[in-house]
């Protein structure tokens, strides 16, 4: 991070809404997250998630059918960790607050809030918070109010007690908004504990028999305390959130606020010390790129049995699943600047293979895996198999994601304990699933009642996209399972696998069909996609948009109308297999259907945009993206952040305008298009094992190697040998 400071704060967001504010400076450590509720105003039971902590309801179907998904999966809302109680002498509560100011240090982790509260009378204090999570002990969060006088200078009672107000409820609540969460009701929530010094709280849930004990003390007062409040005071709180019942009596263990603020500066220090990203010449720029990549490292789940929700732990909307939205969005941060995240997320997925075995049998597919499309235990949860159990392109993302890991990282030790049997299983399915037919005189191999990424096209054949996923996904398995029965023949055998089996499988991706487009001469988007007409765009007020909410899918389904990305996404995943100009007439066509209604969409436009070298329209994209929540551009970041478009900031950054790729030969491969607003932009990237920092600016690219050997690089198109430092002329 460059040697100004970087903090975020109330005037670099639009919307003062509690909601958003709530998700935007929330707290996080991939275990569990803090939202920055308002301590006064705020509920007693909402505001702590953790991550993968989720209440089954049983899904009701109008018409079921075989092999439905049975259950929901919602993420719980545990109580407010900062929740507090202020009283004047005469027992008034102080029950108004207004927030001053608020401002996330993205340095070292720490938020500060002032707020001015007031009581019935108009009488006034301040309250200053200070809160922290720990980035080392995850269990832990610290919290300080500090408490001056305004008009206000009598006694001041602080009380920190929960106040358990719904308990012991059946099933949950319905929502409209398929972007939003249900309302878990099956939980109870107890005090089993409570002396003046700390108290210990305790939720289970009723269907998925999870429990969460929450244990708070204070270092320096009681949890109820009645101080003068003349020239002001402060009080410290620690809670420690673990997972399973602890008994009553159990004491907090040791740890205060000033070694969870230890922890958490040291943590950030080495995550931008691994990935900076800096753009000189536009503040606001800079600022918004390192809280999303804040908030991505926050999100992340780091054990290899949890993963990363669409909203993080920073809200609980679409309940706290788990989608596409890590391999496709997220994981490329990680795997060019932190491996270790990126591998404990793909074993999250490998932890969740029988889920998926047991998934693709009940889809009458008998060898092979079928991987959830949006889960937290890796089951199939979703009600709508049409925008889900048909994006059978999950199981090529999470292969895509794979085999990137391995070709940044060589980790061979993940490959046979983990990768392979994942590569394997998803290749079989594959297999199993499409089917030979006979086009224009030839044999080919094609997928048929499918949904690729753009979920305002359902159930169509041939998408183009889970096409290519699904080629490279069986080319995967091959080369890998080849390599394989040369070095490691027990992990080959262990999963019965042979060599002609590899080779079916690349016969198969050799055959795949793809469906194109003569009239324009570009990819289709699937079989049926030019047969209907265009979205009557002209018609539609912006009011009708996101379309999903005002139009039944079926109205949708039968145009030409994108919510999101789709075959323009397959470009940027695999630009060998396009051409320069047929990409141009491709981004062309596709961007005019193209609605944006998803978040994962317009991060990919402009990578594709910036790698096409329209440099300015690709700005255009990327400013939207990098400000997505700052300026609730999607109207929702109340019910959290959009993550993958946090991933997405990232994706324009370093493969769009610093258009990093790794060439067919395994090495690193740039071709920089610096914006016209920068002066210049810093990235770190770590690939094989060799840290980068590479400095691209108006004349020059220039790269240091910071660790490593020296390695093979290629710039605008030439190779070079970077022992030290390479500067290039752009
Ligand atoms: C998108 C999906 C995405 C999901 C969760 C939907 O709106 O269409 O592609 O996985 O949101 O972010």
């Amino acid at each position: 991070m460059h040697n100004r400071k970087l903090i975020l704060s109330l005037k670099d967001i639009n919307s003062n809404k509690k909601g958003n504010i709530a998700a935007i400076f929330s707290l996080s450590n991939g275990y569990m997250g803090i939202q920055a509720s308002d301590p006064i105003t705020g509920a007693n039971d909402v505001g702590t998630l953790v991550n993968g902590f989720f209440e089954y309801s049983p899904i009701t179907y109008g018409e079921p059918a075989a092999f439905y998904p049975k259950n929901n999966q919602t993420i719980v809302s545990l109580p407010s960790l900062r929740k507090i109680r202020l009283l004047d002498e005469n027992n008034h509560s102080f029950n108004f607050s207004e927030l001053k100011n608020i401002s996330l240090d993205l340095s070292n982790g720490q938020l500060t809030e002032v707020y001015e509260v007031s009581n019935q009378g108009g009488e006034k204090i301040e309250m200053t918070v200070a809160s922290a999570i720990d980035q080392k002990k995850l269990a832990f969060y610290g919290i300080k109010f500090s408490f001056k006088p305004i008009s206000y200078q009598g006694k001041l009672v602080v009380d920190k007690h929960y106040k358990i107000e719904r308990k012991n409820n059946d099933g949950v609540g319905e929502v409209e908004d398929p972007r939003k969460t249900r309302l878990v009701k099956s939980i109870s929530k107890h005090i089993i504990s409570s002396d003046d010094f700390r108290e210990v709280i305790k939720i289970e849930t009723k269907e998925s028999q999870q429990s969460v004990t929450i244990e708070g003390y204070s270092t320096s007062e009681k949890m109820l305390t009645k101080r003068a409040l003349k020239t002001g005071f402060d009080i410290t709180y620690i809670y420690k959130v673990s997972e399973g019942v602890k008994n009553k009596g159990v004491s907090i263990e040791q740890n205060s606020f000033d070694k969870i603020k230890e922890h958490s500066h040291k943590f950030w220090e080495d995550v931008w010390n691994q990935s900076e990203v800096t753009v000189s010449g536009n503040d606001e720029i800079n600022l918004a790129l390192h809280f999303n990549i804040f908030q991505l490292n926050q999100a992340t789940g780091r054990d290899g049995k949890t993963n990363i929700a669409a909203k993080g732990l920073t809200g609980s909307g679409y309940e706290g699943h788990t989608f596409w939205d890590t391999e496709m969005y997220m994981l490329p941060y990680f795997i060019y600047t932190n491996p270790e995240f990126a591998r404990n997320l793909l074993i999250y997925r490998y932890h969740t293979l029988t889920f998926a075995r047991k998934r693709a049998k009940e889809l009458g597919i008998k060898h092979g895996a079928l991987f959830a499309w949006r889960s937290i235990n890796g089951e199939e949860t979703s009600a709508y198999y049409p925008a889900s159990t048909a994006a059978y392109h999950i199981n090529g993302d999470i292969a895509y994601a794979i085999g990137k890991y391995y070709e940044a990282t060589d980790d061979d030790d993940f490959m046979e304990k983990y990768g392979f049997e994942i590569l394997l299983e998803t290749a079989r399915f594959w297999r199993e699933f499409g089917s030979w037919t006979e086009k224009g005189g030839k044999k080919q191999f094609e997928f048929l009642t499918v949904t690729g990424p753009d979920e305002y096209t359902a159930m169509v054949d041939n998408n183009y996209f889970t096409n290519r996923m699904a080629e490279n996904n069986l080319k995967l398995a091959y080369t890998v399972g080849l390599r394989l029965a040369k070095s490691n023949q027990k992990v080959f055998d262990r999963l019965n696998s042979s060599e002609s089996e590899l080779r079916e499988f690349h016969h198969i991706a050799d055959n795949i069909y793809f469906p194109m487009n003569a009239q324009y001469q570009i990819n289709a988007q699937d079989d049926s996609f030019f047969s209907k007409p265009v979205w009557p765009f002209n018609k539609t007020p912006k009011t009708k948009y996101p379309l999903l909410l005002h139009y039944h899918p079926l109205n949708i389904y039968r145009y030409q109308v994108n919510k999101q990305a789709d075959t323009i996404l397959a470009d940027f995943l695999f630009p060998e297999t396009i051409t320069d100009s047929q990409l141009r007439r491709e981004f062309e066509y596709y961007e005019t259907i193209t609605t944006h209604d998803s978040s994962l969409s317009r991060s990919i436009f402009s990578a594709v945009a910036a790698r096409m070298g329209k440099v300015n329209h690709a700005y255009r994209y990327f400013t939207d993206t990098v400000r997505l929540d700052l300026t609730d551009l999607q109207g929702n970041t109340e019910d959290g952040l959009h993550l993958a478009n946090l991933g997405g900031s990232w994706l324009d950054v370093v493969q769009g305008f610093a258009g990093m790729q790794v060439s067919s030969q395994g090495l690193l491969k740039m071709i920089p298009h610096l914006p016209a607003e920068w002066d210049s932009f810093q990235i770190r990237l770590a690939f094989k094992k060799r840290l980068l920092d590479i400095v691209i600016d108006k004349s020059q690219t220039q790269i240091v190697l910071l660790s490593g050997d020296p390695m093979e690089i290629v710039i605008n198109q030439s190779q070079q040998t970077l022992t030290k430092i390479i500067k290039i002329n752009n």
